[in-house]
Formats: structure tokens, sequence, C-alpha cells
């Protein structure tokens, strides 16, 4: 074995500076670690600062504040930390809520599937925010809005869950106090469209009455001076018609009960038919009435003709009423190029009458308002028109303006989408529905000389009068029957060729008498002829039910000489056409 080197012996001066250099790095350590520890003091001072401001901020929130762990019991996950506020809200104390789970808050009235979202959300690492019922610690509930976020580790583990809870009972009470306020005011407005509907209804009864009278008294041999006075009745009791109509469909819209039903129409008879209505009223003003209709017009359109020319009625009757020298004038143009078959439509009635102050001009499509309280005493109205036309403008989905200058004029402008009928000329009169036209079997043969028997149902006296008036003085003969139980009777006693049923009548109505009667056909008992509804039930759906009920054709009240003149001659004609077939 090699001996060992000899280690050199340091020499005192290497010795000294050997030294010298460790205390300097002695002291460079201790300087950097007493900066270092400044530092790091700093630190934990912010941190502490900032934690406890933290703190106080939760301590003192107003909000509940709780914190739970993350694992989760079939109760909820356990609570580790509450607040002051939580404590409030929840009337428990910390001792009693502290390692409790969640589930303690919860009873009867909890809302399950909500508490079943929260575990779901919450298990798959997502916040939950909601409304719960919860209970205090004396059973009392309360509405509790809960905002719960998962908290993870540095790791990204979910280790706890903080919640923000709020007592949020007196939101939902006058939440719910606004809620049954707000059905009790919609309730109420229904029950009042629905009086209003069955006031027209029952006053439209008796208005069948005096213009049936008056027009039949009218055909009587009376003097002159009765003519005019009878006359006068007719033209009252026809205003007095419209302004039911009007509560009637102004009703019928506020209670949601309007549809309209689009067909397949002539745009331009419809128009023709508005101008020769009132031009008469035009020219006995002295105001000049023009219609202009643009060419690119479509002539043959699908639409609610009835509702489509109650809208031109009404804005040219008011621009009539409203003016007294110059004129109206109407006219009808495409407002854009068609698409696809459809156009908008731009009917637009300009008149050089009253006006309307800019600051009313919105008010006047509302409802029972009239621009000018002195104009309208001198004009009449109710202040319905309007209204109704908006609504069944914005009901086909178009829109109304007005645009008028106070001593100058108005034009009020209608804007209607419509398809246009590609089976143009095709249209033709209201065809008689195929499944109804049961001819009847007469008696004597037709043409002969013999008088069509029709068979009246009836209750009201003086409709019955009214009726049996126009048949007669048309040259039908007539059998009365006051309800349906004795129209069947009448029925199963002799042969009619037509049937005029009223809808509602006591001890059996129109439509169970039809039914009855279709079903007696069926059976090949008897041969039961067209039944045609006379209504003053003028609701939608009401025409769909009279057909799908066996009825063959329609009648509204007040019942018309004209209009049961022209329904009867379509029938009737139909029945002899039948029956020479
Ligand atoms: P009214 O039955 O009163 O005519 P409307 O709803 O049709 O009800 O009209 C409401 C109000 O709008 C009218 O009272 C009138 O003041 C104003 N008005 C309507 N049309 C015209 C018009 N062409 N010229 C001037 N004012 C009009």
């Amino acid at each position: 074995m090699s001996p060992q080197p000899e280690k050199p012996t340091l020499t005192s001066e290497q010795l000294t500076r050997r030294l010298a250099r460790e205390k300097k790095a002695r002291a460079q350590a201790e300087k950097l670690l007493e900066e270092k520890s400044t530092e790091l003091y700093a630190l934990n001072q912010e941190l502490h600062q900032n934690v406890r401001l933290l703190e106080a901020g939760v301590i003192n929130a107003y909000d509940g504040v709780v914190i739970t762990e993350a694992h989760m019991s079939y109760h909820g996950p356990k609570m580790i930390y509450m607040n002051d506020a939580f404590l409030d809200i929840t009337g428990y104390t910390r001792q009693e809520l502290m390692g409790k789970d969640t589930g303690v808050l919860y009873g009867e009235k909890t809302d399950i599937r909500q508490l079943k979202t929260m575990r779901r959300l919450l298990k798959s690492s997502q916040p939950y925010d909601g409304e719960l019922i919860c209970y205090k610690q004396d059973g009392t509930e309360f509405w509790m809005e809960l905002s719960i976020a998962p908290v993870p580790n540095k790791d990204g583990e979910i280790t706890h869950f903080t919640t923000i809870a709020r007592d949020i009972t007196d939101r939902r009470n006058y939440e719910e106090e606004l809620k049954a306020a707000r059905l009790k005011a919609e309730a109420a407005n229904m029950a009042k469209s629905e009086f209003l509907a069955t006031m027209s209804h029952e006053l439209r009864t008796p208005m069948n009455g005096i213009i049936g009278m008056t027009e039949l008294l009218l055909d009587t041999s009376i003097t002159d001076q009765q003519k005019t006075y009878a006359q006068t009745v007719v033209s009252s009791a026809e205003s007095l018609l419209n302004i039911i109509n009007d509560i009637l469909d102004f009703s019928k819209i506020e209670s949601g009960k309007f549809e309209i039903e689009p067909v397949p129409m002539d745009l331009f008879k419809t128009i023709d038919h508005v101008v020769a209505l009132l031009s008469p009223r035009a020219r006995a003003k002295g105001l000049k009435f023009e219609r202009s209709i643009h060419p690119d017009t479509p002539q043959y359109i699908i639409g609610d003709y009835v509702r489509i020319e109650q809208i031109i009625q009404n804005l040219i009757g008011n621009a009539i009423k409203f003016t007294e020298r110059g004129g109206v004038a109407l006219e009808v143009s495409l407002a854009d190029e068609p698409r696809m078959s459809s156009a908008h439509i731009q009917i637009s009635v300009t008149d050089s009458g009253v006006g309307i102050a800019k600051g009313v001009q919105d008010k006047i499509f509302d409802k029972f308002s009239q621009a000018d309280t002195s104009t309208t005493r001198k004009y009449g109205g109710t202040g319905l028109g309007l209204t109704i036309c908006q609504q069944l403008v914005e009901i086909m989905g178009g829109t109304i303006t007005v645009d008028s200058t106070p001593g100058i004029g108005s034009t009020f402008c209608v804007t209607l989408p419509l398809k246009i009928d590609e089976k143009q000329g095709e249209l033709a009169p209201k065809p008689l529905p195929t499944n109804v036209v049961h001819a009847a079997t007469p008696a004597i043969g037709l043409g002969g000389g013999r008088k069509y028997h029709i068979l009246v149902v009836e209750d009201n006296i003086t409709n019955q009068m009214v009726v049996e008036g126009i048949l007669e003085r048309l040259g039908y003969k007539v059998t009365m029957a006051s309800d349906g139980k004795e129209a069947i009777k009448c029925v199963e006693k002799d042969i009619y060729d037509l049937i005029l049923m009223d809808v509602q009548m006591p001890i059996m109505d129109g439509f169970e008498a039809t039914r009855i009667l279709r079903q007696m056909e069926y059976n090949d008992m008897y041969h039961i002829p067209p039944i045609i509804a006379l209504t003053a039930n003028a609701m939608k759906g009401d025409k769909e039910k009279c057909f799908d009920m066996g009825m063959s054709d329609y009648i509204g009240k007040p019942i018309r000489k004209d209009e049961i003149e022209k329904i009867l001659s379509r029938w009737t004609i139909a029945i002899r056409d039948n029956h020479k077939a």
C-alpha cells in the first residue's frame, strides 16, 4: 500500500484570505436571507390582510354564505362554515348547523326536481342557480335563492362548494300577488267581453223585429208620409245595428274568439261593392268620390272578403263623415313586387276633411277614443271603428297608418299581405255543399204552379211574424214550429221543400233537431230537405258548426228580405234542378 500524500499545510496568509472570503459570503447570504424574510413577511401581511378583508366581507355580508364539503350524502353535503346572515335567514344557531347536511333546510314543499337538478349539476362540477322553498329552524317555510359554485384545489379537484343564499320570500309573494291580480283582471276583462257579446247578441234579436216588421210595413199600401216615417225607422235601426255589430266585433276580438276566414275572393268586386254602397252618401254631401285601382293590382286573391270590405267601408265611411268640402279618394295598388304568389296590397283612403291634430293621431286607434269630443258630438260615432280596423288589419298580419293635417285632410293607409289566387276566374259563386243537397220529394210536381213549402222553426214570436211575413210575400207556403221537437213532428207528418231552422231554442235547439233529422234520413225513414240555419250568433265557428251539424246554409239575423230572397231562390233552384235530374 502506497503511502498517502501529505496534505499541504496552509500558510497563515492563505488561512487569513480564506477566512475573509468565507466571512464575506456569509454576510452576503445573511443579507439575502434578511431581504427574503422581509419580502416574505410583507407578502404574508398582504395575504393576511386579504384573508381578513375577505372574511370580513363574508362575515358581514347581507346575503347568507355557506361553505360545504364536496362529498355529498343522500341529504346533501356537510356544512363547514356559515356566516351570521345565513343564521339570521334560517333561524338556526351555528352549533345547530355546523357539520350538518344541507338537507336539514329542505322539507315537504321543496321541489324535488330542483334538488335533483342541483345534485346532478354539482356532481358534474357545474354551478347551480335556483329558487327553492326551504324551512327555518321553527318550521316556517320561506323562499331561498341559491347560487352554488364548486371550489377546486390546485390540481383541479373539487374540494368544496360555496353557496350564496338570499331570502326572497317577499319578492315571491309580490310576484304571486301580481300574478293573481293579473289573472283576476284578465278574468274580469273576459267577463266584460262576454257580457258585451251576449248583450249585443240579445240586442240583435229585437232589432230583427224592428227592421223586419218595418220592411213588411213598407211593402204594404201606406201613404207617402207613412213610408217616410217607416224608412226613417229602418235607417235608424240600421245605424243602431251597425253600432251593435261594432260592439260585438270588438268584444269578440277582445275575448280572443275572433278569427279571420280567408277564401278565394275578387278584390275588385269587393271594392266596387263598397263604392256602390257609399257613393250615395258622398253624393248626398256634395263630395267627389274617386276610386282608382292600379293596373298591377291582382284581382283574385285569398282573403277574408267580409273583413276586408268592413275595413274599407269603415275608412271611407269616416272620410265621408269628417269631410264637408272637396272629396274622398280610394286608391288600391301593390305595395311591392309579388313573391311566391304573395303580395302586399295597399289600400289608401284620402279625404279633404277636418283632419286630425298630430298629438292625437296615435290615440284614434285606441278603443272608444275620438280625436275631438266636440267634433264627435257633431258627427256622432262610438270611437270603435278604427280600433276594430286596426285589430282586423293586425290579425291579417298587415299595418294601418294615418297621415293627417288639420284643416287639410287625412290619408289612412292599410297594407295587407295577401295570397294571389292562381286559379283566378275559377271563382264560382259559393258552391252548394254537396253532402247536404238533399232533394225534397215534392207532394205535387214542381213547376205546376205549386208553392214551395217551407218549415220555419223559430221560438221568438216577433221573429216568427217577420219570417212568415217575408216568406208569404215572396210566395212561399209556410208552416211554423216553435222548437226542434215540434219541427221533428212536422217532418214526420208532412213534406217540406226547405227548413229554416233557428239555432238557439228552448226544449230542443236547432243543432240537436238537425242531428235527429239527418239520422232519420240516414235510416231511410224520411226525405229531409235542405236545412238552412237562422241565427243571430255571428261568432266565428258558428257557420262551420252549422255545416258540421248537417245544415246546408246559413242566414244571419236580423233577417233581411233581400238576403232571405237571395238564399231561398238559390236553394229552390237547387231543389228544382235536383228534381229535374
Ligand atoms: P267613430 O265611430 O267615432 O268615427 P273611429 O274609431 O272610426 O270612431 O274614429 C275615431 C276618431 O278618429 C273619430 O272620432 C275622429 O275623431 C277621428 N277620425 C277618424 N277618421 C277620420 C277622418 N277621416 N278625418 C278626421 N278624423 C277622423
